[in-house]
């Protein structure tokens, strides 16, 4: 999971607290100040911390009569939405319509993963159906348009460049008049990666951007500079429009919590996150859902849309109309973990599922998650019809009678049993959201 361990202390900190028999001050001030530790590890800027542990402070003492249980669920909630706001901003990305002919150009620093970036960009048009074009207007850096190329040819994308033309704005012309006369719904243009001290290369930019006046600039920023980021976006934005940050290596460094906030703090909208070097490997980013992911909390909108994605809903009614009602059973159950390992990444997915990412899949921790999920299902294997539909609940002796016929434990029975009922519980809230969008889905 991207910043797992931020979001593994932050809800340690929190689980510390729901275990502890007193919520008082000093329990709650406990907790603030390892959530404080975790996100100044984290490069969180120092003075969003102390507003955040001021905010939620004032939160619990606003509701200082509130009984144990909801001080809990206050703190949980106050820090829950004041990350959010951390890495939130008012404005909005502009929105591309398939049919359109969007244009869209791409800046950012040389190295920071801009030409992997854009073909991740593009894949996840591609997958949607829409018809992507990728343009070469790097001239600058020897290397860029082969690299460009290759990645086009990987992701089966048209693409647009020349190895003897030097004028970038000539090719970006060019490459966006004939994607234009074929009707393509995406025209992608890579910049020079460029750095803050090239006056001549910022001009360029400029010139690039007066020229092909796209829909969208995507500033692209690797995370692992921290809290630095804020000097480049502020720099970028002064120069030509950017309406969006894509934000990258999310899962190779620990000070991405400052990274992500310190672009927040530029009012520039993060609307996508990489995390890591594969095409596939690249997210949607919406703060409440992502901080939701990151403390384990699970995200049930985001998990809906991921498995209707993987499981094609439509094709199976039956279960469709069971999940609508509230229903799932231990086989249900079964069956999705099959799915799952059909999928191939299971992380994405697995992070999803509240309670799931706290140790079961981890990032670089695939296999001993699968492993576990094989195990989850040799235990089902060793339960009865009535059992895997619901029907008879399991009894003590039959959890030792499980436990010896699949060769695994009574601990390891209860742990998937824990683990279904948080499932259930996910799929029943499921449930109430299908409808609706079940309907959406086949009015497709
Ligand atoms: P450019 O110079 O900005 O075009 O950068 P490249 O696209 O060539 O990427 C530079 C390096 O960063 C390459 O080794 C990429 O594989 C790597 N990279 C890009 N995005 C990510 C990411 O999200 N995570 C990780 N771990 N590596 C990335």
């Amino acid at each position: 999971m991207v910043l797992g361990q931020l979001g593994s202390r932050i809800s340690g900190a929190l689980k510390k607290l729901h275990e502890k028999p007193i919520i008082d001050e000093e329990a709650i001030k406990e907790c603030m100040s390892e959530i404080v530790k975790a996100l100044l590890q984290a490069d969180v800027n120092a003075a969003y911390i102390k507003k955040l542990r001021d905010q939620v402070m004032l939160q619990v003492n606003l509701e200082a009569d509130a009984a144990g249980t909801n001080k809990r669920k206050i703190v949980q909630r106050a820090v829950v939405s004041e990350l959010q706001k951390m890495l939130e901003t008012d404005k909005k990305p502009v929105k591309l319509r398939k049919g359109k002919q969007n244009i869209v150009m791409f800046v950012g620093l040389q190295g920071t993963g801009k030409t992997t970036t854009i073909a991740k960009y593009a894949y996840f048009y591609i997958k949607k159906g829409w018809r992507v074009g990728l343009v070469c207007a790097d001239t600058f850096r020897a290397g860029a348009f082969d690299q460009l190329k290759q990645n086009a040819a990987k992701i089966k994308a048209p693409f647009y460049g020349s190895y003897t033309e030097t004028d970038p704005v000539k090719i970006a012309n060019e490459g966006v008049e004939y994607f234009r006369s074929q009707t393509y719904d995406l025209i992608i243009i890579d910049t020079s990666g460029r750095n803050k001290q090239e006056e001549g290369l910022f001009d360029e930019m400029k010139m690039l951007e007066k020229t092909i006046n796209p829909d969208e600039v995507i500033f692209v920023m690797d995370s692992t500079i921290g809290q630095s980021c804020f000097d480049q976006a502020q720099a970028f934005k002064n120069a030509v429009k950017v309406g969006s940050v894509i934000m990258t290596k999310l899962d190779s460094h620990a000070k991405g919590g400052g990274a992500l906030s310190a672009v927040a703090a530029t009012q520039s909208p993060i609307t996508f996150i990489g995390t890591g070097e594969q095409f596939d490997e690249f997210e949607e980013f919406e703060a409440k859902s992502f901080i939701k992911r990151v403390l384990g909390m699970g995200d049930i909108d985001r998990l809906f849309s991921v498995v209707q994605e993987a499981i094609p809903l439509d094709k199976q009614p039956e279960l469709l109309n069971k999940i609508s009602h509230g229903q799932f059973s231990l086989r249900d159950m079964y069956e999705q973990f099959q799915t799952v390992l059909k999928m191939g990444s299971i992380n994405s997915l697995m992070s999803l599922i509240p309670g799931m990412n706290s140790g079961l899949i981890e990032k670089g921790k695939e296999k001993e998650g699968i492993a576990r999920i094989k195990r989850f299902m040799c235990i089902m294997d060793s339960m009865n019809d009535p059992e895997l539909d619901g029907h008879k609940q399991l009894n003590d002796s039959r959890i030792i009678r499980i436990a010896r016929g699949s060769g695994t434990s009574v601990r390891e029975v209860n742990i998937l049993l824990e683990e279904y009922k948080k499932f259930a519980k996910m799929v029943q809230k499921m449930g109430k959201l299908s409808l609706g969008k079940a309907n959406d889905m086949q009015n497709f």
